[in-house]
């Protein structure tokens, strides 16, 4: 039996999975992972909260998460109350929420391409139709056509994405303002990528106190290099965490996530550590790029947009034959690396001058 034969619903015919490749190479630089793993001693401190944790696993976890929204309350600070902080296993399931909430049948919700492809994928996944709006040449958002797109469309969910993935051009609040005032119902800014983004750029949670229809989503899983725990989380008006109430899973973190997120958390410093040197790392990997005749996307985040080339696949392929992952996405011509290492980038830079 093929897929095609099982009664799955129509909107889900012939689309295919987000599939970012998981190729065990030497050098991973294709999924904006942070590269350095954690000290021995935040291993010792996760090990012993998930021990602690262990001895109440016939017990379900607190559904709410209340230890953990506080604590992640006080780490995005801007006056945020836990009531106003909302958790899930990784943004995308943060992002999932808000769609059955506030998406669903009859509804649309929008974003500004090229983005993150998951958008329109789990705007699908929550029969929501998805409807794609332009970014410019530089890849930034011109706020006077967005509030025209948005006027003629009616979105019921807008998604900004700030630092934007895959291009890195991060957005001004201003911007992102005059969008939601446009905004006729909920709008999204995915903050996935916040921490790195260049010093000076203000938060759209700078936005939460006078816009309640406003959604900030945040990750445990680039700068705070927890990608494995899976953790995402919101900040908005307390009543958008009302509604996602009403359709978020029982029991949807389990106390280990819980407990592993509550550890990482107290070890911030450390983690957060790594962000200064990646953020060198990417502004010399975009100079590098643009001294090699390339061109390169400005960035905000941990990784770099850079093209154009005939064939992107062959580079892409050519890369992987020195043992370097990079990603294939973005507009054509376009590939994206992610910063890792100081060795892993010189590593880059070598098989990409070997591969051109
Ligand atoms: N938003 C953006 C823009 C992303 O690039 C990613 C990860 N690639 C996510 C959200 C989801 O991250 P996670 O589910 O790991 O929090």
């Amino acid at each position: 039996m093929k897929l095609d034969d099982l009664p799955i619903r129509d909107d889900l015919r012939g689309r295919t999975p987000y599939g970012a490749p998981q190729i065990d190479v030497p050098v991973r630089l294709n999924t904006n992972e942070n590269p350095y793993g954690p000290s021995a001693s935040l291993v010792d401190d996760l090990a012993e909260a998930v021990r602690r944790s262990a001895g109440e696993l016939n017990r379900y976890p607190d559904r709410d998460a209340l230890a953990l929204r506080r604590e992640l309350a006080a780490y995005l600070g801007h006056g945020l109350a836990p009531e106003q902080v909302w958790a899930a296993n990784g943004s995308n399931e943060v992002l999932q929420q808000i769609l059955q909430a506030f998406g669903g049948p009859g509804r649309t919700a929008m974003g500004f391409e090229p983005s993150y492809s998951m958008h329109p994928i789990i705007a699908t996944g929550a029969s929501t139709e998805w409807i794609a709006g332009a970014r410019e040449e530089d890849f930034g958002i011109d706020p006077a056509k967005a509030v025209a797109a948005i006027g003629e469309h009616r979105p019921d969910v807008v998604f900004l994405t700030s630092p934007n993935n895959p291009t890195g051009t991060a957005l001004d609040p201003e911007v992102i303002a005059r969008i939601v005032e446009a905004a006729p119902g909920m709008v999204v800014v995915d903050e996935a990528y916040f921490e790195f983004a260049r010093t000076g750029t203000p938060s759209a949670l700078t936005l939460l106190p006078d816009n309640p229809r406003l959604i900030v989503t945040r990750t445990m899983s680039k700068a705070f290099a927890m990608a494995g725990t899976r953790l995402g989380y919101l900040a908005a008006h307390p009543a958008v965490v009302e509604a996602l109430l009403l359709v978020r899973l029982p029991y949807h973190l389990s106390s280990l996530t819980q407990a592993a997120a509550l550890a990482a958390l107290a070890h911030r410093d450390e983690l957060l550590g790594t962000v200064d040197a990646l953020r060198a790392e990417r502004d010399a990997t975009v100079a590098w790029l643009r001294a090699k005749g390339l061109a390169v996307a400005d960035s905000d985040a941990n990784f770099v947009l850079f093209g154009h080339f005939e064939d992107r696949h062959a580079v892409w392929q050519g890369l992987l034959e020195h043992g370097v992952l990079i990603r294939e996405v973005g507009p054509p011509g376009w590939l994206r690396v992610s910063i890792g290492t100081a060795e892993e980038m010189a590593a880059f830079r070598a098989a990409l001058e070997e591969t051109l």
